[in-house]
């Protein structure tokens, strides 16, 4: 006989994701649930991050991943009959079959749609929302819920977008009593920007980027940060509504130097320059300061200024765990940037996280530049506790989602986190 929670059967298929490249999608069934998961893809990656399987032949321009559905269905055969609560039971059957450290052979996009589909399949077998379910395999006690601080990127530079900006993210950081009030400011403010870009540049200017920001004919790092000042100030949210930066440092580094804004700068003279960001404007968060390999450079900055602001690690620590020890004993940055395909399943995404929180360190949960209109992260951060989140400009529907599943979320009583640190 079929129990409720065992695994029926396991399909999957090749999709298009944000940028029109193929992604993969699969769903999961077991005796009474059935769960669906599309998985994203980076474009600013870190060189350490698990590897994503793509066909490389000419279709999709190389970018296919038939392979990797193939894949998918291969792990599945493995599930049938499975428990589907059994998340590290799930993973570890995946993770064995591919043998690799980073995923290489199966895929971690392979890895990561059954490990979410089978998330959410249990979810529904439960009749629980897809948070709740993460909150009892997260902590496996009583969990404490809270909608997280949304960090909203509305103008895109770097590789998401086709100007001349050398930081990638400008932020948009809320505080506010609910999460429904926290979107409504910030998104207020992300129109007020555009009447500001569009009244300066043209409204040809006001075109977005791939995380649904806008990407305006800028050079110069203080240019963004004055129009976020403008706009917040027109849409009269100034006392509610921080900045912060995903620099994306790896692409303006060459030989141990960083060339931004025009100047060609050692790390000393980048962290004067950070720190002189951080003293003329309300920016609480920095990602990614630094290159991915550039430790003693996060070490120095946290020591400068990590009391006043956050200093993120994504291409850092590439949600890995061994990275963000060696981060931790350094004292190399305060939060992790947490993506579930850096390290392609969602226990591995749970043992980063729960290293981190044993350490003091903040954890942000985080979309990638190609995305699905998969809401899962939204749940993910809700049900692991983490109290921030980065899912892209309230614009574009893969991004609005994320904000629209947070939203559902709030409706069944859950409160709002208000701040992130
Ligand atoms: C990021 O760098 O934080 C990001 C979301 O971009 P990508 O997905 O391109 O790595
Ligand atoms: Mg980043």
């Amino acid at each position: 006989m079929i129990g409720k929670y065992d695994i029926t059967s396991v399909k999957a298929r090749q999709i298009l994701d944000s940028r029109g490249n193929p992604t993969v999608e699969c769903d999961v069934y077991c005796g009474k649930g059935f769960g669906r998961a599309s998985v994203p893809s980076g474009v600013s990656t870190g060189s350490h991050e698990a590897k994503e399987l793509r066909d490389g032949y000419k279709d999709y321009n190389g970018l296919g991943v038939l392979k990797a559905v193939e894949n998918t269905m291969l792990i599945g055969q493995k599930l049938i009959g499975q428990d589907v609560r059994d998340q590290s039971g799930i993973d570890r059957t995946s993770k064995d079959m591919d043998g690799t450290p980073d995923r290489s052979n199966l895929g971690s996009n392979a890895l990561l749609a059954v490990s979410i589909a089978a998330n959410k399949a249990a979810a529904s077998a439960k009749e629980a929302m897809v948070f709740e379910h993460i909150g009892h395999i997260f902590t496996h006690a009583e969990p404490v819920y809270a909608t997280p601080v949304p960090f909203f990127n509305v103008i895109n530079g770097g590789a998401h977008a086709g100007n001349k900006l050398d930081i990638q993210e400008f932020m948009l950081v809320p505080k506010a009593k609910t999460f429904s009030e926290a979107l409504r400011i910030s998104t207020e403010t992300y129109h007020a920007l555009k009447k500001v870009i569009a009244k300066k540049y043209g409204a040809e200017a006001t075109n977005v980027g791939d995380e649904g920001g806008f990407a305006p004919p800028l050079k110069k790092t203080e240019e963004a940060l004055k129009l976020l000042q403008s706009a917040v100030r027109k849409a009269g949210h100034t006392k509610q509504i921080s900045f912060a930066l995903d620099c994306a440092a790896n692409h303006f580094h060459k030989n141990g130097k960083y060339r931004l804004d025009g100047k060609t700068m050692a790390p000393e003279k980048l962290i004067k320059y950070y720190t002189k960001l951080v003293d003329d404007y309300p920016i609480v968060s920095i990602e990614d300061p630094f290159h991915e390999d550039d430790y003693p450079s996060f070490t120095a900055l946290t020591k400068a200024i990590g009391d006043r602001i956050q200093i993120v690690g994504d291409d850092l620590f590439v949600s890995q765990e061994s990275r963000v020890r060696q981060g931790i004993s350094e004292q190399a940055g305060n939060c992790v940037l947490l993506k579930p395909n850096q390290v392609g399943t969602i226990t591995d995404a749970f043992q980063t996280a729960q290293l981190a929180n044993q350490s003091n360190f903040g954890v942000m949960i985080s979309h990638r530049s190609g995305e699905t209109c998969d809401d899962f992260i939204a749940d993910l951060a809700v049900g692991m506790g983490c109290k921030q989140i980065k899912a892209g400009a309230p614009c574009r529907g893969e991004r609005l989602a994320k904000y629209n599943e947070l939203l559902r979320i709030e409706e069944v009583g859950i409160e709002h986190v208000e701040w992130f640190r």
